[in-house]
């Protein structure tokens, strides 16, 4: 065998490789047997005090409305997952991750993804990549007027969650509202809204079945956003007021995982 040959079948072994360790990485989250492995890695996002302070004075318990959310909303799926996910708040990175191309070109989505998943992959000082974990980096930023935070994203390959927060101890119940919406980005849930932050109807609705001009009091969490009494498009104060609907509850495999573990278990 020639040495070009032996390359490229070397090439081809760890092409087929990656896409299988992605394949069973997803099956295994995607199964809802256990708790879901959260890791998540706060990183000072603007270089600010307020971020620093944020950062500083973060405790795992914050992050608990997120699994009371993802218990609550399972249990209305029918399985009582208890705890739903299981979170592991690491010590806060220096380096902060690529940022996604601002054209949007196929191509350098693409290599922006390889790049990205590499960085996560370098961050995490192990040998072997940590299958089966959710990596979501949340950099926090203290708030300026009339600025917007940038887009926040999930990917499902290679589970990993890029969340831009408010540095502000009253935001928390909303941040985690964007942590929730793509941690479920990383398990194949879709955006449930429009260009605009609209919710889509009816699958970006919570109680899908009533009118699309009823006012709602909770927000889908994949469309993050409601239609309130004033025909508004608002954030609820947290994720009390989300709900995982039937397309969102689909796509994260809660209907067909569920029914999987209740007939393993018979
Ligand atoms: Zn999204």
């Amino acid at each position: 065998m020639t040495f070009r040959r032996f390359r490229i079948l070397i090439l081809l072994g760890v092409l087929v490789a990656a896409v299988g360790l992605t394949w069973m990485e997803q099956s295994l989250v995607r199964s809802w047997r256990g708790p879901l492995d959260v890791a998540l890695v706060p990183i000072n996002g603007d270089g600010s005090p307020e971020a620093a302070e944020m950062v500083r004075s973060l405790k795992t318990s914050d992050f608990d409305d997120i699994n009371a959310f993802l218990e609550r909303e399972s249990a209305r799926y029918g399985a009582r997952l208890s705890p739903a996910m299981q979170l592991a708040l690491l010590p806060a990175l220096e380096a902060l991750p690529p940022a996604p191309p601002r054209d949007g070109s196929v191509l350098k989505t693409m290599l922006w993804s390889l790049q990205l998943r590499w960085w996560v992959y370098q961050q995490s000082g192990e040998l072997l990549p940590q299958l089966g974990t959710i990596k979501l980096f949340v950099l926090y930023h203290a708030q300026q007027d009339g600025v917007a935070l940038e887009h926040s994203l999930g990917l499902q390959k290679g589970l990993i969650g890029v969340v831009h927060a408010y540095a502000d101890p009253r935001q928390m119940r909303q941040n985690n509202i964007v942590i929730a919406h793509e941690l479920l980005h990383t398990l194949g849930a879709t955006d449930k809204y429009e260009g605009g932050g609209r919710p889509v109807y009816p699958q970006g609705y919570a109680e899908p079945e009533l009118p699309e001009h009823l006012p709602r009091r909770e927000a889908e969490i994949m469309a993050g956003r409601l239609v309130n009494s004033a025909g508004r498009v608002v954030m609820p104060p947290g994720l009390e007021q989300c709900v995982i609907g039937a397309t969102t509850a689909h796509e994260i495999n809660f209907d067909e995982g569920f029914r999987l573990r209740f007939a393993a278990s018979r």
